[in-house]
């Protein structure tokens, strides 16, 4: 079937630009979205419509505009090209299955891309069919959402719709549409991309365009793309510390899918960790545990470490003095990780002040919870409760218990201060795998939306230690649990 030119005849708010797209033609490909046989809005996130601006009620009505029959006034799609070193190994990649409609901004004048994930082929797709299944969809929706409600940088979704079309993977499945709100899409694999093409004007055409987007007090600095590179890892260690003190495992960190606005992105095979290990893994194809959640950090890092290689030629004019420079950012990442994960991990367990002996401490604790199998969540959260010292009677955990105790008297703040700095930390609720799964079966195997529209309203509040939700808060009876790619 043709693509469509028409614009929506309603007004909906859409208010868009297009800086991306005056980039260098080598960074984004004209696309259009597939007509579909049968748009059908699954969800819209509503308060989301509205903070970008657009009239909610409205695009209830517009199950067309979420899957890329009708243009949205004022959208230019295309795709965005880019690179990636996937699982370690370099290669050319750019959106097989999404297609940016444009940069809407919002009342308040900051700026979103709108993206149509699974909205059919692009130059890019490959032997890829452009498209996505509904369970995977609505998985991006319910994980993403749940990140920004426990107040981690990340992509949101601001909708999901089927398009009355099959999708054919190992089996038929309902076929979907994601519409997804970026701060941008920029990739480290975007700027791999320019530098493999070795086209230096591109390059800092790209860096430029990045720096005024997302880092724009660094514009004037000495060496602004160093002070760009700089910033970056600062906001990727703060997000790699948050991903682990809530437990998050992404799964796929291949440099395609870390942003540089510093956003959580491309919810695929990811999920939150049950019992602890930091050998623990998902994803079905992550054999070696490249992106096992202990590792996330160092594979941060190495990703970094390609961002600062396509970065060279506009670090120094010298390559030898551009490479010490890149070095020597690149080292400073485990300090900066470090320091945002402690200084988090301190909070989680009640410190309002610094002691050299919280590392330590803090490790005792992980120590005995890996060798307990203790439930990460679950125990943070009965450390923040009034009876935390029953929690467990085994003699490791009485004897640590007792060592926190020592070290929360030596602060001034009061228990019931102690108390509620956890509570602001420590997540009541988390999006257990078994309950994902339970909300997506629902609704893709039995048209049945309750199930997560239930989950979506606990996950919204995730600090809130006063409601008591047993179903929400066990862990699943079963250890295994995968998690797959390609859906
Ligand atoms: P991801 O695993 O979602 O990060 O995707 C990795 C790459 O594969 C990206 O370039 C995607 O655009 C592409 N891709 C994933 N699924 C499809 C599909 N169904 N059709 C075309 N390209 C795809
Ligand atoms: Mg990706």
């Amino acid at each position: 079937m043709s693509s469509p030119i028409i614009s929506t005849p309603i007004d909906t708010g859409w208010c868009f630009d297009h800086s991306y797209a005056q980039l260098p033609e080598i960074f984004h490909a004209a696309a259009r979205p597939a007509l579909v046989r049968k748009p059908q809005l699954v969800i819209l996130n509503r308060p989301l419509a509205v903070f970008l601006g657009l009239n909610a009620e409205a695009l209830e009505e517009c199950a067309d505009i979420f899957v890329g029959n009708v243009f949205p006034n004022g959208a230019a799609p295309l795709a965005q090209a880019y690179a990636g070193h996937q699982y370690g190994h370099f290669t050319t990649l750019g959106d097989g299955r999404a297609i940016l409609l444009g940069e809407q901004i919002t009342p308040s004048g900051e700026r979103f891309d709108i993206q149509l994930k699974g909205a059919g082929q692009t130059p890019f797709s490959r032997r890829g069919d452009g498209r996505a299944a509904l369970g995977p969809m609505l998985r991006e929706y319910i994980i993403s959402e749940a990140m920004h409600a426990l107040g981690i940088p990340t992509t949101r979704s601001l909708a999901v719709a089927t398009t009355g079309e099959k999708v054919f993977r190992q089996e038929q499945l309902p076929g979907a549409v994601l519409t997804r709100v970026a701060a941008s899409h920029i990739r480290v694999g975007t700027f791999e991309w320019a530098a493999a093409r070795g086209d230096k004007a591109a390059l800092r055409s790209l860096a430029d365009h990045t720096l005024q987007r997302h880092y724009p007090h660094f514009v004037d600095a000495e060496n602004p793309y160093l002070a760009f590179l700089k910033a970056v890892m600062e906001r990727q260690a703060s997000l790699l510390a948050k991903w682990l003190h809530v437990g998050f495992i992404h799964g796929v960190m291949n440099t395609d899918n870390m942003a540089l606005c510093g956003e959580t992105i491309d919810y695929g095979p990811c999920a939150f960790m049950d019992t602890y290990d930091p050998a623990t893994v998902f994803s079905s194809i992550d054999q070696h545990g490249r992106y096992a959640y202990g590792n996330q950090p160092h594979i941060a890092q190495w990703n970094l470490a390609r961002l600062a290689e396509a970065l060279l030629p506009l670090l120094h004019g010298d390559e030898k003095q551009a490479i010490e420079l890149a070095n020597e950012a690149i080292t400073g990442f485990q300090t900066r990780f470090k320091n945002h994960w402690l200084a988090g991990m301190r909070k989680k367990i009640g410190l309002f002040t610094e002691a050299s002996e919280d590392t330590a401490l803090i490790q005792a604790l992980l120590e005995w919870m890996k060798q307990s199998k203790a439930d990460f969540t679950n125990t943070f959260r009965a450390l923040s409760s009034e009876s935390s010292s029953s929690f467990s009677s085994e003699t490791a955990f009485q004897d640590w218990h007792q060592r926190w105790q020592m070290r929360l008297s030596q602060q001034p703040q009061s228990a019931s201060e102690v108390v509620n700095l956890m509570r602001q930390n420590n997540p009541a609720f988390i999006p257990r795998n078994h309950k994902v799964e339970e909300a997506l079966d629902a609704a893709s195997e039995h048209g049945d939306l309750s199930v997560m529209q239930r989950l979506l309203t606990v996950l919204s509040k995730p600090y809130d230690h006063e409601q008591e939700l047993p179903e929400y808060s066990q862990p699943s009876s079963s250890e295994m649990y995968q998690t797959y790619c390609g859906t």
